[in-house]
């Protein structure tokens, strides 16, 4: 976003705690009495300073938050589809990673109360997207904190930075986005580093339905509203939070591997319904199919939801990614539930530390659209890497991309998809298969549900191959260039001999797998214009 430094040349960002990110639940009765001590201790000079209004990612300094970690979001919310009107109660249990005198969250509805530990407390809204809240007494680093945030306001008529990534339906409302999309429905600490478990509960009009992660624990109707209680109970990044209010079909069934799959979609796809459908109903199928490669299913449940939105993109929402129907305009298409299903594995289960750190998400996903061309018989992974590399010269602007690192605009740009995937193909050419495929597995497994970099992919793949990758990384993932003949031959990836015509033949998967492209480019429209130059998410 124009507004925003990039700050990739800055050093001085504090390292980020990751024991942060283990959620530690005092329960022994001595444990609480020294939390009463703490608190009884009288504010000194260092329980002065307020919590970071950003957690510490150079790509988008203002994301998240400092002081605290949240361990549980519990949302019970109104919204009338007529009207976009959406009104809640947040109920958060954090902890307070440092002494605090005020600390924030990310948020955009208007505010009517804030509770801290049950007193009311100061709040005022500041930036883009910052609630600060000043608690009545100072809180000491270590204590187990409650913050209710009482709320409501019209999602569509909210922005930051110039846009919404609240998407409204005829029907209703949906919100899923990356990496902004909680600030429109939710206060939060809004970044992968800080997960959480979620209760969702969401009352609309009868004959409306609320979609949101996990299993559906309830749903029941009074007065004319039926209320939908959702449980998510892994942790989940804010981003991959997501509601659909809508007037859906709602399919259910179970896995051959025993977990619960239901999805959803608008009656209002028009032409696009069967395709959309058909493809969707895959998932547990593909869900199976991906265990194979990435090791056992994370979660207790499965899915996908198809709103009747007008934007392109999907979105690997936890346990029920979000699909457009533009992703089945020109036919059905499991490609991209393939996509949505391996990020399961390689960005929810192991979310980014950083935002650069994108391509562990998406060279992955895209890795595993190969992976099942492969599978249906229409073109092997290693036919599109050579597709990939073949088809674009040295002299295409696609080389200037570093998947390692591409910078906040060119996040979701096409190369770290594709350059990211071919990378992946190098690097099982380099350690073999037998190593490949044991690091694709061993790895969510390594990190489950928590963060990890690029880097500690590097080192995990050296560690388990015990080949030196630092050159192989630098050359895929960082170089601003196209790995040139000598680089490509020694990562076994085919190069054509000068003067040679064309390009190999193009894999028959190759056009469904670049439908899910085309949609990226033409994804988010935002007057910031940050993303100019790469389209959005998937
Ligand atoms: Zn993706």
């Amino acid at each position: 976003m124009g507004t925003q430094p990039l700050n990739r040349l800055r050093t001085d960002f504090p390292p980020l705690g990751l024991g942060a990110l283990v959620h530690r639940r005092i329960t022994a009765p001595g444990a609480l009495a020294a939390v009463t001590l703490l608190l009884a201790i009288p504010a000194s000079a260092s329980s002065r300073s307020p919590g970071a209004p950003g957690i510490g990612d150079p790509y988008y300094p203002a994301y998240g938050n400092g002081g605290y970690d949240v361990s549980h979001y519990d949302l019970r919310l109104k919204y009338q589809p007529a009207t976009d009107r959406l009104d809640g109660t947040a109920t958060l249990l954090a902890r307070t990673t440092q002494d605090l005198v005020r600390f924030n969250l990310d948020f955009l509805l208007d505010v009517s109360e804030v509770r801290v530990d049950g007193a009311k407390a100061a709040f005022r809204t500041s930036g883009e997207h910052e609630l600060e809240i000043t608690p009545d007494k100072p809180l000491a680093k270590g204590t187990p904190v409650t913050v209710v945030v009482r709320y409501g306001g019209v999602p569509s008529k909210k922005q930051a930075y110039g846009f919404t990534s609240w998407l409204r339906t005829p029907d209703g409302g949906v919100a899923a986005g990356e990496p902004e999309a909680a600030w429109w429905w939710f206060p939060s600490n809004d970044h992968p580093l800080d997960k959480a478990t979620y209760d969702v509960s969401v009352q609309v009009p009868d004959g409306s339905q609320a979609i949101s992660n996990g299993t559906l624990q309830s749903a029941s109707s009074r007065a004319g509203w039926t209320r939908y209680s959702w449980r998510s109970d892994k942790p989940q990044a804010t981003y991959l939070a997501t509601l659909a209010v809508g007037r859906f079909d709602i399919t259910t069934g179970t896995t051959k591997g025993g977990i619960p799959v239901l999805s959803a979609y608008s009656k209002d796809l028009g032409n696009v319904y069967g395709a959309a459908r058909s493809s969707v109903e895959r998932t547990g199928e593909i869900a199976d199919w991906l265990t194979g490669y990435f090791g056992p299913y994370p979660y207790n449940a499965l899915g996908g939801y198809v709103p009747n939105t007008g934007t392109g993109y999907a979105l690997e929402t936890q346990t029920r990614p979000y699909y457009s129907p533009r992703q089945f305009a020109a036919g059905s298409n499991t490609s991209v539930v393939v996509h949505e299903l391996a990020h399961q594995w390689y960005g929810d289960l192991v979310s980014v530390a950083r935002w650069k750190d994108i391509w562990i998400n998406e060279g992955f996903a895209r890795y595993a659209q190969w992976l099942w061309s492969e599978h249906e018989g229409e073109g092997t992974a290693q036919q599109l890497a050579d597709h990939v590399y073949a088809s674009r010269p040295a002299d295409d602007p696609f080389w200037k991309v570093a998947p390692g690192d591409p910078g906040p605009e060119n996040q979701f740009h096409l190369a770290v998809y594709d350059r990211g995937a071919l990378a992946l193909q190098a690097l099982r050419n380099r350690i073999g298969d037998a190593d490949f495929f044991a690091v694709l597995k061993g790895w969510p497994a390594k990190y489950a549900h928590g963060n990890a970099s690029v880097a500690d992919f590097r080192r995990y793949a050296e560690q388990v191959s015990g080949k030196p990758l630092g050159g192989l990384f630098d050359t895929w993932l960082y170089r601003p260039s196209k790995p040139a003949a000598d680089a490509a031959r020694d990562a076994s990836i085919p190069v054509r001999a000068a003067g040679a015509k064309g390009t190999p033949v193009q894999p028959k998967s190759w056009k469904k797998i670049a439908a899910t492209n085309g949609v990226h480019e033409r994804g988010h429209k935002r007057s910031g214009g940050r993303v100019a130059g790469g389209g959005h998410v998937e």
